[in-house]
């Protein structure tokens, strides 16, 4: 059978929070997990902010959006884009999705320890510096010291992104080998383009 709560989340973000109501600017809308002036939260294959590093799929967003349960906010895509739900979410399809959702937040929560390691390495090394130069010179708006800037870690998230393989790292995940080993074969392995972000 198909999994409705993966047909739900291919839906593109970027469509469902238009239907929310939500204003969209560059793919990006404010955020509705912390009090944001500018767009910080990217909507794509679900969302994710830069600025407070809330992250999740489209339901997330209806249940946030329109304060609802897991339940009535699939109801609420189904509907508004067209998917049948053909067979009524029992208990166990949403504890199973739950236990998944709850999976991606220990992995989220592990990856954010990661970087934020990464983070204070490359920090020394005036890598953030040059990064702050090339992204945020034009005006930041926490006027404080780049170090601190929370745009710098959402960037220095991102890049990660792009940089650690994915695969790799829900290896790491799945071997339960987070934590300081894990850390180094990041910061040893696969980083030659963030290693160039300062060059
Ligand atoms: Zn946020």
């Amino acid at each position: 059978m198909t999994n409705i709560f993966s047909v739900l989340g291919d839906i593109p973000t970027e469509r469902v929070a238009e239907r929310l109501g939500l204003e969209v600017v560059c793919g990006r809308i404010n955020c509705l997990w912390h009090d944001d002036t500018r767009p910080s939260c990217i909507v794509r294959d679900g969302y994710h902010c830069f600025a407070c590093g809330a992250r999740g799929d489209n339901i997330d967003l209806v249940r946030r959006a329109l304060r609802c349960d897991v339940k009535p906010a699939a109801a609420w895509l189904g509907k508004e884009f067209g998917v049948t739900i053909d067979y009524t979410l029992s208990s166990t399809d949403i504890a199973e999705y739950r236990a998944a959702q709850s999976d991606k937040r220990m992995y989220a929560q592990w990856r954010r320890e990661l970087i934020s390691g990464l983070a204070d390495d490359y920090r020394a090394n005036d890598i953030l510096a040059a990064v702050w130069e090339r992204e945020y010179e034009a005006g930041c708006e926490c006027d404080i010291d780049y170090g601190k800037c929370k745009r710098i870690m959402a960037e220095i998230d991102y890049i990660w992104d792009q940089v650690m393989d994915d695969d790799e790292a829900k290896r790491l995940w799945a071997d339960g080998r987070y934590g300081a080993a894990s850390y180094q074969t990041a910061h040893n392995a696969p980083n030659s383009a963030f290693r160039g972000i300062g060059r």
